[in-house]
């Protein structure tokens, strides 16, 4: 059996400034992987393309990539990108027997609102019996054609998203089976008129906790899969919300039933999904007085939400770095803000030599009423770094982490990471590869909203959420919503979950 495996993923934020070229997709190489050099990066790691190399490699079948280009959070998709990925994937599936693929579910590009749905179409115009296996993020924008056009559809179950290895592999066991002709899925879907909180959908907390696990019960109960998408509410596309995709074998009645169980029990807890906003000031005096206590071990994390690289932040605003500076908060190790040229004049300066820096804040974002601007700072240069290191975390453990070319800026008070590249920092690792312990420090000022949790919840103290500036605010009424499908719960008040 000849299997194709193929990534093509992107979180699409459309109110982010920033560029999604084909650079961003290939990691520093001229394009992205594939073929050997895919396998060899992605085999045996936490994963959707270490997933499905696993089953495939079970099968004794021959493997190809012809791509694997998954990029960051950030603007709409650039089309020479789009299309230069679309045709490694379409000039790969007119030789194989099954194809697999690694998508996101939230891809807009410059003329796509749906860039999944578009690439599907496009193959099913060349291979309409082709099986085809699709994995989705759990922040996946569902249109129509993504469920249609797919011979099985799989969501994560976990955010942080500890389960992406797993759902790639429910996903080519259930399309192996069908090519074997043990099961035929039968596949439909549904959403609600609801754009949760992305604050509000982790699934160590309630309610998201508790649909998910419902999820997997129907699965352990016979439904091939069931995949409840929170969605991802920084899209403003027609279809940007919350989700459910089920697959029974051949039973499309017992498929509406348990798609309409998730739907309601997800409706019924919307209130649950709004997240509340409190000053920056406020949480910042909090987080000082937290990590002023000497009974509790380990740090404060100080999580500056409204700019996490993996919702399409910019990762160079400076208004909680700021807040922190102001209220003179000691022993903080700050993870990161994206500034390849202040990284540049720290490479020039050299180590333990003194600069003073004007800061992030130079990518201009239109989306926001607020201005993001720069913050002067004078520091002694600590470190400099590579700045790559293996993800030992369960998320994407066994790949690396590239943070491009980083410096590290102590002012005394405060270490700064300077980053050259886009990237959440969810590894302690981060931390340890430019010599700082985080595990000793009094305070963490971390860019990331709920992935975090998977390295760095378990070694902090405290969590305070801060609300800085950035294209993921998390304060709706700072963006303007304009192509979403209206009334949506809870930019309306919406009394039905039936879309109108
Ligand atoms: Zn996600």
């Amino acid at each position: 059996m000849r299997i194709v495996i193929a990534q093509m993923s992107h979180e699409t934020n459309t109110f982010s400034p920033v560029v999604t070229d084909l650079a961003r997709f290939s990691g520093g190489r001229r394009h992205p992987l594939h073929g050997e050099d895919a396998i060899n990066v992605y085999q045996n790691t936490a994963s959707c393309i270490g997933g499905y190399l696993a089953v495939a490699e079970e099968l004794n079948s021959d493997i190809h990539i012809p791509i694997a280009a998954g990029a960051a959070p950030s603007g709409p998709v650039e089309d020479d990108a789009y299309e230069y990925i679309a045709a490694q994937i379409l000039g790969a599936v007119s030789h194989c027997d099954v194809l697999m693929l690694d998508l996101h579910g939230a891809m807009v590009t410059r003329s796509h609102d749906d860039g999944e749905g578009e690439l599907l179409r496009r193959i099913r115009a060349i291979a309409p019996d082709l099986p085809i296996a699709v994995s989705l993020d759990m922040h996946a924008n569902i249109f129509p054609d993504m469920v249609d056009l797919a011979t099985i559809v799989t969501g994560y179950h976990t955010y942080p998203h500890v389960d992406m290895f797993e759902t790639a592999e429910r996903a080519a066991r259930t399309l192996i089976a069908t090519v074997e002709k043990q099961v035929s899925p039968t596949l439909t879907w549904g959403n609600n008129p609801m754009l949760p909180h992305v604050m509000r959908q982790g699934t160590d907390d309630f309610p998201n906790r508790e649909l998910q696990l419902r999820a997997q019960e129907m699965e352990k109960e016979g439904a091939l899969a069931v995949s409840l998408f929170t969605g991802f509410p920084h899209a403003d596309i027609p279809e940007a919300g919350l989700s459910v995709v089920v697959a029974t074998d051949g039973d499309m009645e017992l498929a509406e039933r348990l798609r309409d169980e998730l739907l309601e029990n997800a409706w019924n807890e919307r209130s649950a999904f709004v997240y509340t906003v409190e000053p920056l000031d406020f949480s910042v005096a909090k987080a000082k007085q937290l990590g002023s206590t000497q009974q509790a071990k380990g740090p404060v994390v100080l999580l500056d939400h409204y700019d996490n690289t993996a919702s399409g932040g910019t990762m160079d605003t400076t208004d909680v770095l700021k807040e922190v500076l102001r209220q003179k908060l000691d022993d903080v190790a700050v993870c990161a803000i994206y500034d390849p040229e202040a990284v540049n004049a720290m490479i020039d300066a050299g180590v333990g030599n003194t600069v003073t820096l004007s800061l992030g804040g130079k990518l201009p974002m239109p989306a926001l009423s607020r201005i993001s601007q720069p913050v002067e700072v004078q520091g002694h240069v600590r470190l400099i770094s590579d700045g790559r290191f293996p993800t030992t975390i369960a998320m994407g453990r066994g790949l690396m982490t590239d943070m491009g070319k980083t410096a590290v800026l102590s002012t005394g008070t405060v270490d700064i990471m300077v980053v050259s590249r886009h990237f959440e920092p969810v590894d302690p690792g981060c931390f340890r590869c430019v010599g700082i312990e985080p595990t000793t420090r009094r305070f963490l000022l971390l860019k990331s909203r709920i992935h975090y949790r998977v390295g760095f919840r378990e070694i902090a103290r405290e969590i305070v959420e801060c609300a800085g500036l950035g294209v993921c605010t998390s304060d709706y009424s700072e963006i303007r919503f304009e192509r979403v499908r209206r009334p949506i719960y809870p930019l309306d008040g919406v009394n039905t979950r039936k879309s109108p």
